[in-house]
């Protein structure tokens, strides 16, 4: 029998459930419309980065083909193949320009592990973090939970840009890390080259008169989903004390097939401690390594993705579409979101009326950026279809509607 008036769950547990944007998440994703409607057939789909047609038989080929075992040591316990670091670091090099050591790839089970191993590895309970507003809803829990202090500041409000006077005033002596989202998850803006040279400006200076370096985690969930043959640019491009986090779960839209990795550029100083660091990390993390198996296939992964064409069409379709309503949104350059102004103050109820006709959509409070609403381009082109007559009626009534040319 448990003892009179004692919690059975430990305070980090308590702290973590009651994070505001955690407990929206959670919601939404256990006790909600969306929630008990997902996956009725004529729903539209737009809430989550998440397929909704078949998965490529490319990718089910690299998964079938890693399956059969070559040797007696298939399946026994992995750190980093070095076949898999080996492939991850000549693409990284393909991407970047940058001659990556396969010794500085350091395999986890996707970017939701990478991050807070990164950080893990450069900050120490009680350092302060910051991260821009709109923010990838899971920055917050993560830090948290590793006994940091998360510090936001709001992107440019016109170019959805790192605000850099903002930054500027929010670093202090104990500013140990800034994340950098590039492509965005939710604006998708990429972040321009003369923007990620003053930030390493701005970081060298702060790193100089606190006496102490201030590290950069990049977060390239989505460095290769850019439209328009744009090209992007890395933080570690410019600042050497930049830690990479990637995961393949975009790449290919199998998120949940866990892979990705922390990359240490081939500029960064130091780096023999940090691969020590790591090392010791992920086994005291609870052995964060991706299955073998995910390991065996990197390397045939590494050759394709998901149609970036058919995305970019899918986003022209909504941009276009949307506008011509009057909603007011920037195309993303990347990504697999929009970003788009709620037509009426209040998101949440905006987000619950397109709900109750079938159409999801996540309200800006989950991004603690109200006014907003966000949707996910992995939805189906049948679905977008589906969807456009119920986002004209949701801001017919709003008075923002444009007039019909006559
Ligand atoms: N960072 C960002 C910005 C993301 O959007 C996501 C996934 N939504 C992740 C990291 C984590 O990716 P994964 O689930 O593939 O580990």
């Amino acid at each position: 029998m448990g003892i009179i008036g004692e919690s059975p769950v430990s305070g980090r547990s308590i702290t973590l459930a009651s994070v505001p944007s955690q407990r929206r998440i959670d919601t939404f994703l256990r006790d909600s419309v969306y929630a008990w409607r997902q996956n009725e057939p004529d729903i539209c789909d737009f809430a989550f980065g998440n397929p909704h047609e078949m998965p490529q038989a490319a990718y089910v080929e690299a998964l079938s083909d890693a399956l059969a075992p070559r040797n007696e040591q298939w399946f026994a316990y992995k750190t980093n193949e070095p076949e898999a670091q080996a492939a991850a670091a000549a693409s990284l090099q393909r991407l970047l320009g940058l001659p990556f050591e396969p010794a500085d790839i350091h395999l986890t089970t996707g970017g939701f592990t990478a991050i807070p191993l990164a950080l893990k590895a450069v900050a120490d309970p009680g350092d302060e973090v910051i991260f821009t507003l709109p923010p990838w809803f899971f920055y917050e829990p993560l830090l948290l939970e590793a006994g940091l202090v998360p510090v936001k500041i709001r992107c440019d409000a016109e170019t959805f840009d790192v605000d850099l006077a903002a930054l500027g005033a929010a670093i202090t002596p104990r500013t140990r890390v800034v994340i950098v989202n590039t492509p965005n998850n939710p604006t998708g803006r990429i972040y321009p080259p003369s923007l990620l040279k003053d930030l390493a400006d701005m970081l060298e200076g702060a790193s100089r008169s606190n006496g102490r370096r201030v590290y950069l985690l990049s977060d390239e969930a989505y460095n290769r989903i850019v439209y328009d043959g744009a090209r992007f640019h890395s933080p570690a491009e410019y600042y050497p004390y930049t830690l990479l986090a990637y995961t393949y779960g975009k790449t290919h839209l199998a998120p949940g097939q866990r892979i990705g990795y922390v990359a240490l550029p081939p500029a960064m100083p130091d780096r023999g401690a940090l691969r020590e660091a790591l090392a010791a990390l992920q086994m005291a993390l609870g052995w964060i390594y991706p299955n073998a198996l995910m390991q065996y296939a990197l390397p045939r992964l590494e050759q394709f993705s998901i149609d970036i064409g058919e995305l970019q069409r899918k986003r022209d379709l909504l941009v276009d579409a949307l506008t011509g309503m009057g909603y007011r949104l920037q195309s993303p350059e990347g990504s697999f979101y929009l970003f788009a102004h709620a037509p009426i103050a209040d998101d949440e109820a905006f987000v619950d009326a397109l709900a109750q006709r079938g159409v999801f959509v996540l309200p800006g409070v989950l991004f603690e950026t109200p006014g907003y609403f966000r949707m996910s381009l992995t939805a189906s082109e049948e679905m977008i279809q589906r969807s456009l007559p119920v986002f004209a009626e949701a801001i017919a009534g709003s008075g923002q509607a444009k007039e019909k040319a006559t």
